[in-house]
């Protein structure tokens, strides 16, 4: 290739997806894969979204509504968040993406723990921003280590919580005091992508604290207890100058016509969302303790997979997983060479990753 690629482009490591089920059906010549790779919903999209988008069918010619008025509206509603203070995204990860892009470059670094979700590192990458990636403590966030590694040239401080891959997460209360030490040029991302199945007592959402804090940004998705991750949908929540600020740098229509229906309608059916926590509520111990009878080390999780250590690289228990038709996801691209992430699924899916992962193991 003749046209010369950026530096800072050229080192990004493209993110890497969870293995499509037809893939790996295809290549190993097998059938009824079971994925359990992406974290998505074992209960599929809610019925009412999948009407509206059915419903919208007729109405593909039409641009969708620019910035998402409506469905910013009935977030609002349902939050009690302001709908100036409401901005959507292609996924929440575009809204990560747009946070990059407003507010990094050459000058303006960008802190987060080593090891927390995998795009961080790339919407950063992307503008050629310096990277603070902090060693974390126990497969959880290191507040203090956070907090030293920011300095005046700080401009985004993104933390996920629940973590992804690991599972655990900061209470509320220690959120909280720790935003009061953060100083207020640094806007703090906090990514509640799996808020809906935290159910520490300890934990909750930090939304409540918008008001206090105008350097605070709050992340929710469509794509997981929703059941809407094909559609791309997410949302954040923050001051209304921080949104002013992302619109300024949001393509056009970022959201489709059919994204913003579904979610508003999988808004409205909370039933669908409260089967979906319990099923988790319910599988995630039995895979958790599954595991641990098995001899599998698991870290205690507060989302819809859990973290496994295998005693062999994480590849090769990967790909042996694959020929059980059990697909699930390596964390090597993390840093994390020996363990990968596991989905909780429905029932029988997750006994037929128990017995495949036994079979494999010798126990
Ligand atoms: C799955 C996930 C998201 C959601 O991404 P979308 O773009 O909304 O699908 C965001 N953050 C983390 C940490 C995730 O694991």
């Amino acid at each position: 290739m003749q046209v010369p690629v950026p530096h800072n482009i050229r080192q990004i490591s493209p993110y890497v997806p969870g293995k499509p089920v037809q893939e790996v059906e295809r290549e190993l010549g097998i059938s009824s894969s079971l994925k359990m790779a992406s974290n998505e919903n074992p209960l599929g999209p809610s019925p009412k979204a999948v009407e509206a988008v059915r419903n919208l069918l007729g109405e593909l010619h039409i641009y969708p509504e620019g910035s998402g008025f409506y469905l910013c509206q009935a977030l609002g509603r349902h939050y009690g968040v302001p709908a100036q203070q409401v901005i959507l995204g292609n996924g929440s990860v575009e809204i990560v993406e747009m946070s990059a892009r407003a507010y990094l470059n050459r000058q303006a670094n960008a802190v987060f723990s080593f090891g927390s979700f995998a795009l961080y590192p790339i919407a950063c990458q992307i503008m050629d921003a310096p990277i603070k990636a902090v060693p974390m403590r126990e497969r959880n966030h290191d507040l203090d280590a956070l907090l030293d590694a920011v300095d005046e040239k700080t401009r985004l401080l993104i933390l996920d919580n629940p973590i992804n891959p690991t599972g655990r997460y900061i209470p509320f209360a220690d959120l909280q005091s720790f935003l009061e030490r953060v100083p207020g040029h640094v806007l703090v991302i906090v990514d509640e992508a799996y808020k809906e199945y935290a159910d520490a007592p300890d934990y909750a959402t930090v939304q409540p604290l918008l008001a206090r804090f105008p350097n605070l940004m709050v992340l929710g998705t469509f794509s997981k207890a929703y059941g809407l991750a094909g559609l791309r949908v997410g949302y954040g929540f923050a001051h209304p100058e921080v949104i002013a600020t992302l619109h300024k740098v949001r393509s056009p229509f970022n959201t489709s016509s059919a994204a913003q229906v579904a979610a508003m309608a999988a808004l409205e059916d909370q039933e669908f969302v409260a089967k979906g926590v319990a099923l988790n509520a319910a599988e995630r111990p039995y895979l958790t303790q599954g595991c641990r009878d098995a001899g599998i080390p698991v870290v205690p999780s507060q989302a819809n997979f859990v973290l496994i250590d295998v005693p062999m690289p994480g590849e090769q228990f990967f790909q042996a997983m694959l020929r059980e038709g059990v697909i699930i996801r390596p964390m090597a691209n993390n840093g994390y060479p020996h363990s990968l992430r596991v989905s909780v699924f429905h029932h029988e899916g997750n006994e037929r990753f128990l017995e495949a992962a036994k079979k494999i193991l010798g126990r």
